[in-house]
C-alpha cells in the first residue's frame, strides 16, 4: 500500500540497535553491573567544557539562535571552519564550497543524491565498512559494492579496488579512521588511491568522486598523523561530523566540504544544494552552528578510548584472539576463532556480553566491540572474555 522500500528498511532494524534494545531490557532485569554492553558508538566522555559554555553563553545573549540560517549555512561559521581546515591540513578550503549539516549521515545523503543520475551508477566502500553506506548508496538510487577487506593491514587492497571499478562508478567511500577497525590509511594508501582513482577517471571520461567520511578524523591516539584526502585526490568530498570529535551525536552537526580542486565544483556544489533542498535537508541546527563557529579546532579527550583500546587488546591476545590494532576512532575489529561471527556474539550475549557480529560492515567472520565505553566496565568484562574463550576450548 505505501513504500515498499522504504518498509523494509524501517521494519529491518540494525543488528546494533537491536542488541543494545536487549542490554537495556537485560538490565532492567539482572542488573547493569552484569551487562557489558559494547554496541553502539555513542561517546562516553564529556563533550569540552568550553563548549558547554559556549552553550550557555549563546542561549543567554544571542537572539538569533533559533532563527533560520541561509540553507547551506552561515557564511561565517563555513568561513571560521574553512579557514581552521586550510591552516591545519595546508589545503584550500571554501567556504562557499561548504554545506552544513545534521551530522555525517545527513552529510553523505546529500552528497551521494547530488552524485548519483542512473540506476546503474554504482557506489563503492573499502571493507571494513559502516552499514549505513549500503543504505545511502541504494536510497539516492544507486546500486553498492565493496572492496573486499585487506586482512593483513586493513588498508586498501588495490588490485581488489582496480577489479570492482567500471565505466558505472561514480564514487568510493572511505573512511579514516575506522569504524570498525581503527585503521587509519597511511599517505602511501592515500597517494596509491589517487593515482588509480585518477587513472580510472581518465579512462571513464568521468571523474570519480572520492567521498571522506571522516566523522573520527580527531579521535586519534598518541602522535598519530590521519592524512587529510583533499591533498592528494583533487575530485575529493569530505563529509564531516562532530557527533564523535565534540561528543555531541544528538546535536546532529556537521558539514560537507567540496574540494576547489574538483571537476565543475561549483556544478556539484549546487547538486548539493538542490540535494538538500530535495531532501529537507536546508539550515543545520543555528545554534549549533553558532557553537562551532566560536570552537572549532576543540576535541574531546581521547584518552580512555585508548586506554580500554590497550587493556582489550592485551587481554583479547593473551586469549589468541587477533585484533587490528587501532590508531583511533572507538571500535575493536576481531577475528573470531571458527570463523562464525554471529554464533561468538550469540555465546557472548549469554554471558552478557554484547559484542556486534561485523558480517554486515564486510568482515565476515569478524565482531566489533565499541570501546567508547567505562574503563571500569571494560576491567569488570575481562573474566567474561575468559569463560567465552573457554567455550572455544
Ligand atoms: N560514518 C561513520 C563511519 C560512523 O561511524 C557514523 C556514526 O557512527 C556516521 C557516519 C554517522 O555520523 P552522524 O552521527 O554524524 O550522522
Amino acid at each position: 500500500m505505501y513504500n515498499k522500500k522504504m518498509y523494509n528498511l524501517g521494519a529491518s532494524r540494525s543488528v546494533i540497535r537491536e542488541l543494545f534494545e536487549y542490554g537495556n531490557m537485560l538490565k532492567s532485569q539482572i542488573g547493569e553491573d552484569k551487562v557489558f554492553d559494547f554496541t553502539l558508538g555513542n561517546p562516553s566522555v564529556p563533550t569540552p567544557s568550553d563548549v558547554n559554555e559556549c552553550i550557555k553563553r549563546l542561549v543567554d545573549t544571542d537572539l538569533s539562535i533559533h532563527a533560520y540560517t541561509s540553507a547551506p549555512g552561515n557564511l561565517s561559521t563555513r568561513k571560521a571552519i574553512a579557514d581552521y581546515l586550510s591552516t591545519t591540513h595546508g589545503v584550500e578550503v571554501d567556504p562557499t564550497l561548504m554545506y552544513m549539516t545534521t551530522g555525517a549521515a545527513a552529510a553523505l545523503t546529500i552528497t551521494l543524491n547530488a552524485i548519483v543520475e542512473s540506476p546503474q551508477d554504482e557506489i563503492l566502500a573499502i571493507a571494513p565498512f559502516f552499514p549505513e553506506y549500503r543504505v545511502f548508496s541504494e536510497g539516492a538510487g544507486a546500486k553498492f559494492g565493496y572492496v573486499e577487506m585487506d586482512e593483513e593491514g586493513y588498508q586498501i587492497d588495490f588490485d581488489k579496488l582496480e577489479a570492482m571499478l567500471t565505466p558505472n562508478t561514480r564514487a568510493v567511500i572511505i573512511n579514516s579512521p575506522n569504524n570498525p577497525s581503527g585503521i587509519v590509511y597511511s599517505e602511501d594508501t592515500l597517494i596509491k588511491l589517487s593515482s588509480i582513482l585518477t587513472r580510472y577517471s581518465e579512462q571513464y571520461s568521468h571523474p570519480i568522486i572520492l567521498i571522506a567520511d571522516e566523522p573520527y578524523r580527531e579521535v586519534i591516539f598518541g602522535d598519530v598523523v590521519v592524512p587529510y584526502p583533499m591533498k592528494y585526490y583533487k575530485d575529493t568530498v569530505v563529509c564531516y561530523s562532530y557527533s564523535k570529535s565534540l561528543c555531541l551525536p544528538g546535536e546532529r552537526i556537521g558539514y560537507i566540504a567540496v574540494s576547489p580542486s574538483l571537476t565543475e565544483a561549483q556544478s556539484l556544489y549546487l547538486c548539493i544544494c538542490g540535494a538538500g533542498r530535495s531532501l529537507g535537508y536546508v539550515c543545520a541546527s543555528s545554534l549549533f552552528q553558532k557553537v562551532i563557529e566560536s570552537t572549532v579546532g576543540l576535541h574531546s579527550d581521547n584518552s580512555v578510548y585508548q586506554q580500554n583500546r590497550d587493556i582489550l587488546i592485551r587481554e583479547l591476545s593473551s586469549l589468541g584472539l587477533k585484533c587490528a590494532n587501532p590508531d583511533g576512532a572507538f571500535y575493536l575489529l576481531v577475528k573470531v576463532p571458527d570463523g562464525d561471527s554471529i554464533e561468538f556474539a550469540g555465546k557472548a550475549k549469554q554471558l552478557g556480553l554484547l559484542i556486534v557480529p561485523a558480517d554486515s560492515f564486510g568482515a565476515k567472520g569478524y565482531v566489533r566491540i565499541a570501546t567508547c565505553v567505562s574503563t571500569d566496565m571494560v576491567r569488570r568484562s575481562i573474566p567474561y572474555f575468559h569463560q567465552l574463550m573457554e567455550m572455544y576450548r
